[in-house]
């Protein structure tokens, strides 16, 4: 018998959704959330209710920063972080687009770079968004240019020692 959206979200967050009691606390939290359609607790509302489509196609899941605002907020200690997480797994193992454009280049552009470099690297990883997203070339190449000037986004990656530790859990995980 397939699993339910509900099952395969707990086993894999291993979170009680069943806690959430809609307090709202999350949602009003959330840096994001005027960007999203549901916002958090109706997300968790939804998994219950079983409306996969909407959920994994819905820009909520990839907008989430995973900031854990919400999960800092819950009076239930719900960590909708790794619920969204979660729900990003299915709809990848699932097919499902990713109904915000871009977001899953972007995580892997990001995993890509860490696995590589054993560390971010914005500015390999702007210029790699730049070229292979749909955003214009253009767009925020004034704000872009500030920070390159002001040494925010360094141009060469710094040196780690734990690239090759790095490149084990990537190992391991796959
Ligand atoms: S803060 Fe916790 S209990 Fe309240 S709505 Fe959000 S997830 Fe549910
Ligand atoms: S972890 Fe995601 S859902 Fe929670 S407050 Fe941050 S952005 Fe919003």
């Amino acid at each position: 018998m397939e699993k339910t959206l509900t099952c395969e979200v707990q086993s894999l967050s291993g979170e009680a959704l069943e806690l959430c009691y809609h307090c709202h606390k999350c949602t009003a939290g959330c840096p994001v959330v005027e960007a999203m359609t549901y916002g958090p607790d109706r997300i968790l509302r939804m998994i219950l209710l079983e409306q996969d489509d909407e959920i994994l196609r819905s820009k909520d899941i990839w907008l989430c920063a995973g900031c854990y605002t919400c999960a800092t907020r819950c009076p239930n200690d719900i960590d909708i972080a790794a619920v969204m997480d979660a729900l990003r797994q299915i709809a990848v193992a699932r097919g499902i687009p990713a109904g915000e454009r871009d977001a899953l280049l972007f995580h892997r552009l990001f995993l890509g770079v860490v696995q590589r470099l054993g560390r971010s690297h914005e500015a390999a990883m702007l210029g790699l968004f730049k070229i292979l997203s749909h955003v214009p070339i253009y767009k925020d190449m004034d704000s872009g240019a500030r920070l390159f000037l002001r040494g925010k986004v360094p141009v060469l990656p710094g040196n780690t020692r734990s690239a090759a530790e790095v490149q084990q859990i990537f190992k391991r995980s796959h």
